[in-house]
């Protein structure tokens, strides 16, 4: 005999909780089924981990560079890993446990713990569970991929899940991917101690940013003494002793590298190839993401798909956006899409890349006429102060219609300043609207209406 609810949620990442809370505060009895840990990739071994040990890894950037400022640490910096560890465990506690007792505090609302697996289109089995419901909301996220390269199980890499628990410092951390994960963790673990080495397989780091930004972060890394090697072909491991040796083929420079631990940061797969999609027939694609339309529906009548399961995001606030859109919709009468949402989201390096809406190589493919503006964080009072010239911003307007086509901001703070334009994006308002605004002395914020007065053609 199947527990019959209204609503069934599978998973508690960034858009589950949130819906199961809403749905049963509207009088749904409804499940949230969770297999591992409350909260998902982004608490427990995405954002927020990641975020607080670059938030350490930054304290002792700064701190080796007190006397810049003028101010003398009598002794040499040390970094005690155990205790960035510790900070980070306490930070993710809080937010895990905070999420978990949230949810089991909310009525109408029953916390099942375990793999939920699809029976069929109407019901889903936990373990010797059987759960039924008219609804079913998909939010199970993904995990690092493990392609089959060469060597690579003799060497036992690392992953975004499994670093988590290293409390020591590596000698020579080797990254095997040069994308927004990779990068992070090879800038922490440089500013941590550790030697690092970039392995990545394209042309330049961030690859799918523009090739100034990719460029500057490459000069920004180097500068701070770590490997970068690009064009990586044939990537392949071997255990030497207590070491890792790590083919990497590239066009120039030795064709191995020597290290004592890898990290393996090459994407994501979406968790639904043990969830029995093909019992409910939901329809995915070749690498697994749920198939949805433009309001998170699958193509089985009453299951939804929300969150990095669908493909259609990556981030946390994508998934959040995700619950919102599916919120309004089944909840307030509001037929809000995917498609209302602007391109957003930042790189947290240091400095970090703030992004919205489409990149130079993209408006230009786009043939649209178009306005540039470019001015080097050397030039921006707020950064000089702070001794953080590095980096730079960049706007992009339609020439005839005068709408932000996108922006692209590497600098200190840029995380945040790139909202302003977001907002003005989203307001569908002409770029002058910002470059008219009176903003706040000395931030890098006020600089963005001077540079909508320097716009260039986009040649
Ligand atoms: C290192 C790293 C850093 C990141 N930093 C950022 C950042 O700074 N900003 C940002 O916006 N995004 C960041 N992200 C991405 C962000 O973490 C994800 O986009 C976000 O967590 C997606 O959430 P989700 O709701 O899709 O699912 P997830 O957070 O992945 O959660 C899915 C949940 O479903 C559960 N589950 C899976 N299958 C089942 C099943 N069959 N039965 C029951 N439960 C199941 C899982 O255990 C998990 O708890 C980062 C990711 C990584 C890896």
């Amino acid at each position: 005999m199947a527990t019959k609810y209204d609503a069934i949620v599978i998973g508690t990442g960034q858009a589950g909780p949130s819906l199961a809370v809403r749905l049963a505060g509207a009088g749904m009895k409804v499940a949230v089924i969770e297999r591992k840990r409350f909260g998902g990739t982004c608490v427990n071994n995405g954002c927020i981990p990641t975020k607080t040990l670059v938030a350490s890894a930054r304290t002792a950037h700064v701190a080796r560079r007190a006397g810049d400022y003028g101010v003398t640490i009598p002794a040499s910096i040390a970094v005690d890993m155990k205790k960035v560890k510790a900070r980070k465990d306490t930070v993710v506690r809080q937010s895990s446990e905070g999420l978990q007792k949230w949810l089991r505090d909310t009525q109408n609302l029953a916390v099942i713990e375990g793999h939920a697996r699809f029976a069929d289109a109407h019901r889903v089995r936990v373990g010797d569970e059987l759960l039924e419901a008219d609804k079913f909301f998909i939010n199970v996220g993904g995990r690092a991929s493990m392609p089959a390269l060469r060597g690579i199980d003799e060497v036992s890499p690392l992953n975004n899940s499994t670093v988590m628990d290293v409390d020591f410092l590596p000698e020579h951390l080797i990254v095997i991917g040069g994308s927004y994960v990779g990068l992070e963790f090879a800038q922490m673990y440089r500013r941590f101690g550790s030697e690092v080495t970039v392995v990545e397989m394209g042309p330049l780091p961030a690859k799918r940013e523009d090739k100034d930004i990719c460029e500057n972060i490459k000069t920004i890394f180097e500068g701070e003494g770590i490997n970068i090697r690009l064009n990586a072909e044939c990537i392949g491991f071997e255990k030497r002793g207590d070491k890792v040796a790590v083919q990497v083929e590239c066009s120039g420079g030795d064709k191995t590298v020597i290290g004592s631990h890898v990290l393996l940061a090459v994407g994501r797969v979406p968790n639904t190839d043990d969830l029995g999609v093909e019992h409910a027939g939901i329809e995915v694609d070749k690498r697994g993401y749920i198939q949805v339309d433009d309001q998170l529906r699958t193509n089985v009548p009453g299951i939804f798909a929300l969150g990095d399961c669908n493909g259609r995001g990556a981030f946390t606030h994508t998934a959040y956006n995700d619950y919102e859109i599916v919120a309004a919709n089944l909840l307030d009468g509001d037929e809000r899409r995917v498609s209302d949402r602007i391109t957003a989201y930042a790189l947290y390096i240091d400095p970090p890349l703030g992004r919205a809406g489409m990149t130079e190589a993209e408006v230009r493919k786009s043939g649209l006429k178009a306005l540039i503006a470019k001015r080097p964080m050397t030039q921006v009072g707020g950064a000089r102060e702070k001794g953080e010239t590095d980096g730079f911003m960049k706007i992009l307007v339609d020439a005839e219609t005068k709408k932000i086509l996108g922006a692209s901001l590497l600098g200190i703070e840029c995380d945040e300043v790139i909202h302003s334009l977001l907002d003005v994006m989203y307001a569908n308002a002409p770029y002058t609207v910002i470059q008219r605004a009176m903003h706040i002395h000395p931030t890098v914020t006020e600089l963005i209406p001077t540079m909508l007065g320097e716009l260039k053609p986009l040649e």
